[in-house]
């Protein structure tokens, strides 16, 4: 099935973010910030570095003082994403941002209220052809949009502010832009940004502003923006987390790759959830698996499962995967046995097997298993049936309780 026709997106228009495009049919991109003080150039671009081997295509720093400023015309040059600057309150931030060469602005219509400095923010992008994110907060909105909607933060008073704000754009003749309308409240942010879909074809920036640490800060902003991109809203994301900004880049990666957003970069890592079958402590195999995975890049999807008898059936559709019986791991490589390994190799095995067929294919792997593959799936049998002798095959009790239940009824 191919999953990226359950989710048709939206239209919009198209902008570069330095030679990133955003909307207009291009995948969805990848955003995360810096937590490092801008002017601290070496620091911040080891982190921008990070950010971009965790998945980020694009990069915000906050350009809050001249020292910031300063330190943007010596990051730009040397980031491998384009760089957005984060203005606050003062105009002449993003004036000074602009002469240190940044490929897109965000500005916070709350924060930068006085529409000819607005304007002249706005043409200065324009000489320049670089773009704005209007960035609406809903903890920052203008006060008069505020009061107007009853001292509430509703979706409307957001989509309201970004309005207002592109009228401003308008006026000088300038269009290059995208937008987001953050709130902290999931139902809150989606009814945001479905609306703002309905009025404009700006590409739209997704988010949930302050989400808090991991997991629940994951969690909410996941729901948010995941309903949104299966509506087909959304043309760029940030996870807002309390937490290593890496994180925020990984899951935005992770979010995008899981809803076949984006091609997948790296090891997609299944598990069974573990039950009373299990001949192995799955939890551990399955994280030391992913920490020896890490970073490399491995687009395959790989299972750990916890016992021979269901293991290789239900991950049959991995590329590869390893099932714990007898005290050794039964690899197998498109649901068919190709090896058998001693228990504490199992790990090992499998990001080796995962490598050569990353670069030889799949059919290399089965070439390869030719003469191991008769006695693998020989020792499989022996080790199934062993599990199934000892364990019955009710091992979690279900036919028990379900005549119980019938007893009852
Ligand atoms: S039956 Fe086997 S594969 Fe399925 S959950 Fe239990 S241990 Fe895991």
């Amino acid at each position: 099935m191919d999953v990226t026709a359950s989710f048709p997106r939206r239209e919009t228009r198209q902008i570069m973010v330095g030679n990133v495009a955003v909307g207009g049919g291009a995948p969805v991109t990848v955003q995360s910030m810096t937590t490092t003080k801008t002017a601290d150039v070496e620091g911040t671009l080891r982190q921008i570095y990070a950010l971009a081997g965790a998945g980020a295509d694009i990069v915000r720093c906050t350009c809050n003082e001249l020292a910031a400023a300063e330190g943007l015309a010596q990051i730009v040059p040397r980031s491998p994403v384009p760089i957005v600057a984060d203005i606050h309150h003062q105009y002449k931030m993003a004036l000074a941002a602009l002469d240190a060469g940044v490929h897109c602005l965000r500005l916070n219509p709350g924060n930068i209220k006085r529409p000819e400095h607005i304007k002249a923010v706005a043409e200065a992008c324009g000489e320049r052809g670089v773009p704005i994110r209007i960035g609406v907060n809903g903890g920052s909105l203008h006060p008069d949009l505020y009061a107007k909607y009853g001292d509430k933060v509703t979706a409307e008073a957001m989509v309201e502010s970004a309005l207002q704000e592109m009228a401003y754009f308008d006026e000088v003749g300038f269009d290059r832009i995208k937008i987001s309308v953050k709130a902290s409240s999931v139902p809150l942010t989606i009814e945001a940004y479905r609306q703002l879909s309905e009025v404009t074809d700006h590409p739209l920036h997704l988010g949930v502003t302050e989400a808090g640490p991991p997991p629940i800060g994951t969690l909410k902003a996941t729901a948010g923006m995941a309903t949104l991109l299966a509506e087909g809203i959304g043309d760029t994301i940030r996870y807002s987390l309390t937490a290593d900004p890496v994180e925020e880049a990984r899951a935005g990666r992770q979010l995008l790759e899981v809803l076949g957003l984006r091609e997948r970069k790296n090891v997609d890592l299944i598990a069974c959830p573990s039950c009373g079958r299990a001949e192995i402590d799955v939890f551990d195999v399955a994280q030391r698996a992913l920490d020896a995975f890490g970073e490399r890049q491995i687009p395959l999807q790989v299972a750990v499962m916890g016992c021979v008898v269901n293991g290789p059936g239900e991950a049959r559709d991995a590329d590869l995967g390893i099932a714990a019986g007898n005290r050794r791991g039964h690899l197998f490589v498109r649901g068919q046995n190709v090896a058998v390994v001693p228990e504490d190799e199992m790990v090992d095995t499998l990001v080796e097997w995962a490598e050569f067929m990353h670069e030889h294919g799949a059919d290399a792997a089965l070439e390869r298993a030719k003469s191991t593959k008769d006695a693998a799936r020989r020792a499989a049998d022996e080790d199934r049936d062993r599990n199934l002798g000892e364990r019955g095959d009710d091992v979690n009790h279900a036919a028990t309780a379900v005549e119980l239940i019938r007893k009852r009824a």
